[in-house]
């Protein structure tokens, strides 16, 4: 039995986000990024949604196997690649693309190629975020043992930016240039993530791996994904469960942290921390209700927050107050809690019910 509270996935969002991907680079394949559960709206719903992808991304073999246990046929790449012989044959099982960013993987890779199986291998570069890759003088001696692999293993090159959405153009300037010296000419080449595809044309390759962009919210630059053009594709709703009046003076919250400085009527919407609402956001938070926003007074507690809904006309116990989504940017929120919504988007919790549309 559903409590109300939900998180509503606009497959049309989605389809719209990709399309833009589509515009900005038209001559390049699509790696949808769907990892940590499809940033938080559910993997399968958005790879049903994108079956126009030309390919999903995950991060682990879990979220492979999802996929796959839920019939997806596309190519999926595996971006921390493997860490042992035992994960590396379970990316051949379920024919994953995989990411190879250090010595070990290609010697698994090496003891496992006798079996007759074909994957494609992505050697990561690091051109300089110093997370993942093998360093820019290494390459040619990885691509030279990546292809005595044999022909049914083809191998790309990619990395991946570090700050492609900043004002300061030079550090992704530099990671280009460092990736094309490594490039040895006729390999497939991948770097570019959703701020890469919005704001580095030439980092626009055979593939782009965009992720943030398709859900509607903001890489970065300052912006919020409504002030980019995009189309939000979670909209987080929570039910009121009930309305208070309180006199100036009184207390709302744990610890008392807001204090009514007026009379004022507090609302209690049916979200908390358990459901992935962080439990730092400050006073003032905005929440969407009856076409406005109204601010989050007192501390998030575990199932539930309180909302000043003194300006408001009457509100009913059981309406939808929206905490991100179609009306209120998830970037907004996220600025004012002092977060990215990247986080706010993937700490949805399993307790909310995640519907597509
Ligand atoms: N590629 C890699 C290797 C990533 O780790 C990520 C996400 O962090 C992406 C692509 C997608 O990045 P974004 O969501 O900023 O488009």
């Amino acid at each position: 039995m559903s409590r109300g509270t939900r998180a509503l996935i606009d497959a049309g969002a989605l389809r719209a986000n990709l399309e833009r991907v589509r515009t900005l680079a038209p001559n390049s394949r699509v790696w949808a990024v769907v990892k940590a559960d499809g940033y938080g709206h559910g993997a399968v719903n958005v790879a049903l949604a994108l079956s126009d992808a030309d390919g999903f991304a995950v991060a682990t073999l879990a979220e492979a196997q999802c996929l796959r246990d839920a019939g997806i046929e596309h190519p999926i790449l595996l971006l921390e690649g493997t860490i042992d012989l035992e994960q590396a044959r379970q990316a051949i099982a379920l024919r994953c693309d995989t990411v190879v960013h250090q010595t070990e993987q290609l010697a698994h890779l090496e003891q496992l190629a006798d079996e007759r199986h074909e994957q494609r291998l992505w050697l990561k570069v690091d051109t300089g975020m110093h997370r993942l890759g093998v360093a820019p003088e290494a390459a040619p001696d990885y691509l030279e043992r990546l292809r005595a692999l044999g022909p049914r293993h083809p191998v790309g090159l990619m990395t991946h930016f570090a700050s492609a959405d900043e004002a300061d153009p030079t550090p992704t300037e530099q990671q280009i240039k460092v990736f094309e010296s490594c490039e040895p000419g006729e390999v497939p080449a991948c770097l570019a993530n959703s701020a890469g595809v919005m704001a580095w044309p030439r980092s626009h390759r055979d593939w782009v791996r965009p992720g943030i962009m398709l859900y509607g919210a903001s890489p970065g630059f300052d912006k919020t994904g409504l002030d980019l053009g995009l189309k939000p594709a979670m909209t987080l709703t929570a039910p009121v469960i009930a309305v208070r009046e309180i006199p100036a003076g009184d207390r709302v919250g744990y610890g008392g942290r807001w204090q009514a400085r007026r009379p004022s009527r507090i609302a209690t919407l049916a979200i908390g921390y358990g459901d992935g609402y962080p439990r730092h956001a400050p006073d003032g938070t905005p929440v969407w209700l009856h076409g406005r926003r109204v601010p989050l007074v007192g501390k998030v507690s575990m199932d539930m927050i309180t909302i000043d809904v003194t300006d408001l006309d009457r509100i009913e116990i059981g309406e939808d107050a929206e905490l991100w989504g179609a009306h209120l940017s998830v970037d907004e929120v996220a600025t004012h809690i002092g977060t990215v919504g990247y986080e706010l988007l993937t700490r949805v919790s399993p307790r909310v019910e995640k519907r597509l549309l």
